[in-house]
Order: C-alpha cells, then sequence, then structure tokens
C-alpha cells in the first residue's frame, strides 16, 4: 500500500511574515480533520526554512527545500548543502523541478549527483520529471520521461531508489492552469511504474510514489488521486492559499 503523499512547493513566494503565517494556517487547518492517513510537506524558500520549521514542529506537517547542490561544503557560492538543509529539519527536498531544468538550465547529469547526494545525506527527494508541450505533441512523452527517470537514477541501487518519490509534471500544465486530464495522468504515472518496474523491477515499482503535479486545486484533487496509479500531489500555486492547500489535502484522504 502507497501512503499518500500531498507537498507544496512555493517556489519564489511568501516573505518573511507571510511565510511563517502561511505554514501556521496549514497546520491549523490541519486540525480540523485526521491527516494521519497522508504525509504532507511544505517547501518555502531556503530563507524562511528556519521560521517554517518552528510553525510546523510537533506537527504532522513535514519540511522540504525545493533545490539541494551535491557538494558538501567548500567555494560554491551561493548554493546550500545537504547538511544545511538537514540542520534546518528538513526531511524532503525537490530536486529537478522544470523551472530549475528549464529556466535554470540544470541537466540530468547534475540533477543525478543532486539525487545521490540527498540521498547519502539522509533526505528524501521528491525527483520531478515531465515532457514539454511540444514533446508531448510530437508523441515524445514517454521518451523523455523515461530519459530523465533513467539518467536521474544512473548508479542507484535498489535501496537508495527507495528513498525517492517520482514527480510526474508535464511541464505545459505548470502554473498554467491547464490540468492534464485524469486518463493522461494515468496514462503516464503507469508508464513511469513500468519503466521503474523494468529498472528495478515489479515489487519495487508497487512501492514507489508517484505524484502528479500540474495546475492542482481543491477542484480537481480528488479526481486526480481516484486514478489507480497517482499517489499524491505536488501542488504549486494553490499551495500559497491554506485554505486551498487543505482543502486538497483533505480530498486527497478519500484514497
Ligand atoms: C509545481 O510547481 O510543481 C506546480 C505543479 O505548480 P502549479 O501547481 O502552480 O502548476
Amino acid at each position: 500500500m502507497r501512503k499518500p503523499f500531498i507537498a507544496g512547493n512555493w517556489k519564489m513566494n511568501t516573505n518573511n511574515r507571510s511565510s511563517s503565517a502561511l505554514a501556521e494556517g496549514i497546520v491549523n487547518g490541519l486540525k480540523q480533520f485526521d491527516a494521519d492517513g497522508l504525509d504532507v510537506a511544505i517547501c518555502p524558500p531556503f530563507v524562511y526554512l528556519k521560521q517554517v520549521a518552528k510553525a510546523v514542529s510537533a506537527s504532522h506537517v513535514a519540511l522540504g527545500a525545493q533545490d539541494v547542490y551535491y557538494q558538501t561544503d567548500g567555494a560554491f557560492t551561493g548554493e546550500i548543502s545537504c547538511r544545511m538543509l538537514k540542520e534546518l529539519g528538513c526531511t524532503y527536498v525537490i530536486i529537478g523541478h522544470s523551472e530549475r531544468r528549464h529556466v535554470i538550465g540544470e541537466t540530468d547529469e547534475l540533477i543525478n549527483r543532486k539525487l545521490t547526494a540527498a540521498i547519502n545525506n539522509g533526505l528524501l527527494p521528491i525527483f520531478c520529471v515531465g515532457e514539454l508541450l511540444e514533446e508531448r505533441q510530437a508523441d515524445k512523452t514517454e521518451e523523455v520521461v523515461t530519459a530523465q527517470i533513467k539518467k536521474g537514477l544512473a548508479g542507484l541501487g535498489e535501496e537508495k531508489a527507495s528513498a525517492i518519490t517520482i514527480a510526474y509534471e508535464p511541464v505545459w500544465a505548470i502554473g498554467t492552469g491547464k490540468t492534464a486530464t485524469t486518463e493522461q495522468a494515468e496514462q503516464a504515472h503507469q508508464m513511469i511504474r513500468a519503466f521503474i518496474a523494468q529498472m528495478y523491477g515489479p515489487e519495487f515499482a508497487e512501492e514507489i510514489r508517484i505524484q502528479y503535479g500540474g495546475s492542482v486545486k481543491p477542484t480537481n484533487a480528488s479526481e486526480l488521486m481516484a486514478e489507480e496509479d497517482v499517489d499524491g500531489l505536488l501542488v504549486g500555486g494553490a499551495s500559497l492559499k491554506e485554505d486551498d492547500f487543505t482543502a486538497i489535502i483533505k480530498a486527497s484522504l478519500r484514497k
């Protein structure tokens, strides 16, 4: 049985005051119902991790970061290490988000190094994959996504790879208001699970969690989560509104 996992990616949003207020609002929102049946994480900007850690301490909400660098320490101006994230109380880290791939220019090789370092340092990665609109239109979704997975997980054996949650995020659905249909999401998740089965075997593939991400809202969360292979959601915009994020979590409980 795969435990549903809902994560909020705040991206480069909130401020000193609103980050704590949002985290506290989510913690309070989750007190209104029993959310023990699923895992919840929020991923604020690096600079607010410490105060958000305080706001979620002793709650059901775990802390995640939006990125990490693979080196332990040294002359890497502007970067943040796994040790630093662990010190601040992070459990999860998003790696390979499409904005880092396509806006910042991260390669599969860099993403592989980050995944490896995160796992070796006891962080649980949310490993994002997904195709561009033109790739989907050219019928290349499977080719693109399986290549991202193969290169991202290179050198990671079963034990290490078991720390990972995969987030399938079609790039054309992120922040655009266009959600993949439930059929498109389920088809992609099935394809990913089958590919993971080829890499690590069917038992491993049955256990790995695959989140969907791309314009998730309270109104579409439950139908996405109703799909067999959708094990959770990675939520951007709607995770910035405590009522929406809490409603998405509540809707996901019905799985
Ligand atoms: C994301 O940032 O991972 C995301 C899915 O964003 P949104 O929900 O805003 O589309």
